[in-house]
């Protein structure tokens, strides 16, 4: 099996609801995000590619550039979510951004390294891949270069 990947790091804020340690903190990271795809089929293209890796970036880490650098992911069952969510919403509008609320992103997660992995996955992964001919079989998220969770389909 062939198969081709492309990392993506950005920044991004959270907190572990629960979490026993400091990640209970509100605390960023400057995350590394590896996907990689298999081709529908075992064939690679005439080229000689599963997919051009430009599919990758603009599928998969131009998705997290948009919805995840920069913000802070909270789990919307975090007692903190309601709060916050008026805090940054009284926030005024700023030039580059229509408005602060747009940095706070509510997830159907509590927002793990696997938790992210999982839905990057199964969600995102799916509807971002859709008729490209590829499709994403194993994410990797690193909170740190040391510590990192992988979620990930077997070959089929
Ligand atoms: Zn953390």
């Amino acid at each position: 099996m062939i198969t081709a990947e492309r990392y993506h790091d950005f920044s991004c804020g959270h907190r572990v609801h629960a979490h026993e340690g400091k990640c209970r903190g509100m605390h960023g990271h400057n995350y590394r995000i590896t996907f990689v795809v298999q081709g529908d089929t075992a064939e690679l293209d005439a080229l000689g590619r599963v997919v051009d890796f430009s599919v990758i970036k603009d599928r998969l880490c131009n998705w997290l550039e948009e919805h995840w650098d920069h913000r802070f992911l909270l789990w919307e069952r975090d007692p903190f979510a309601a709060t916050m969510a008026m805090l940054f919403a009284a926030e005024p509008a700023t030039d580059d951004m229509s408005h602060l609320a747009h940095s706070l992103i509510q997830v159907p997660f509590n927002p793990t390294a696997e938790n992210m992995a999982a839905y990057l996955l199964d969600v995102i992964g799916p509807a971002q891949l859709a008729n490209t001919g590829v499709k994403l079989i194993r994410v990797r998220v690193e909170e740190t270069r040391k510590c990192s969770a992988i979620a990930e389909h077997l070959p089929g």
